[in-house]
């Protein structure tokens, strides 16, 4: 299975705010440039604002999240206006659509949208108990708990748009490549092909799931995969340490070794560690790899994703 990344952009879900729409409870818009002018490059963005879409209009009273008997958004100056439901319930109509996103891109501390910076009022008093996801992005993540999602304002530091955009294109390879055809065999050379860039992001994480593939009858097939992408976009969710990408790297090395000459081996070996101590890019470690990987005829090695472009290697990652 040799994994390209899709020629057309990929379908992203937005908080519409951050698109610039001026949908807020203001009036206001909270336009995130990294989202429509960088990220626009290779994501088609669809924009969805829940409290609109529920009827609360344009100007509109604030709502805010209380710890009541569960979680409920309620107005924040007029208590009686408690719009809990309908926000679940907009999440769960538009769940149709959001079966054919590849990630979702929410606004951050917004009661509907925030995914880990909402504030969590007390019912009796102005003090946040505690900060965490608001309804609309809650129900999302239940509904869909593989999709890779993201805060806005997070998306402006690098290494953060580099992981949301790595678990992107995992999340679409695996609905272009594994979800038509779900066996277990697909399934294994999807993680074949992903098991280099896995070990990048969390080694012992991939062990286990390597333990875990090998013993494909174990469960049903549809659960199996089920598993196994679940396994997958949870390692994704690390970062990427320069430790975890050098050994990624030397594994591939090793598998290389045997078609290169003793100087070339010792040239692939200095650039590798010169990328560990942080004094060459990561791209020049992968060009000189690319380079030599048609020597090899073992497919394994061919079809390795960390050796395909990367979001850096893509002008994804620099924004100023
Ligand atoms: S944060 Fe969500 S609900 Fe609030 S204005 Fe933006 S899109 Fe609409």
């Amino acid at each position: 299975m040799n994994i390209q990344l899709r020629t057309q952009k990929i379908p992203v879900g937005i908080s519409q705010c951050a698109v610039g729409d001026p949908v807020r409870f203001n009036g206001g818009h909270k336009h995130s440039k990294v989202c429509t002018q960088l990220l626009a490059q290779c994501f088609e963005l669809h924009p969805y604002c829940p409290e609109v879409a529920i009827g609360l209009g344009v100007p509109r009273p604030p709502i805010h999240l209380i710890v009541s008997d569960r979680l409920r958004a309620v107005g924040r100056d007029d208590g009686t206006l408690d719009v809990t439901d309908a926000l679940e319930e907009y999440a769960d109509r538009i769940a149709p659509e959001v079966q054919h996103l590849r990630g979702f891109i929410l606004m951050q501390k917004s009661p509907s949208c925030g995914l880990r910076t909402t504030p969590h009022f007390k019912a009796d008093g102005p003090d946040a108990l505690g900060h965490g996801a608001g309804l609309f992005a809650a129900r999302l993540r239940e509904r869909f708990p593989h999709l890779p999602l993201e805060e806005v304002g997070r998306l402006n530091a690098s290494d953060i748009r580099e992981n949301f955009l790595t678990r992107v294109f995992a999340y679409d390879a695996w609905h272009r490549y594994v979800a038509p055809d779900p066996r277990p065999a697909r399934v294994i050379e999807f993680y074949t092909a992903y098991k280099y860039l896995l070990m990048a992001h969390h080694q012992q994480m991939t062990r286990e799931l390597g333990q875990f593939a090998a013993n494909t009858r174990a469960m049903e097939p549809q659960q199996f995969a089920y598993e196994v992408r679940g396994r997958i976009m949870e390692i994704l969710a690390h970062p990427a340490s320069r430790k975890e990408r050098t050994n990624a790297l030397m594994h591939i090395q090793g598998h290389l070794k045997a078609f290169l000459s003793n100087e070339e081996r010792s040239e692939l070996a200095q650039l590798i560690e010169d990328y560990r101590l942080g004094l060459k890019p990561l791209s020049a470690a992968l060009t000189m790899l690319r380079h030599y990987l048609p020597r090899s005829p073992h497919h394994f090695i061919h079809s390795q994703v960390l050796l395909a472009a990367e979001p850096a290697e893509m002008g994804l990652c620099e924004f100023r």
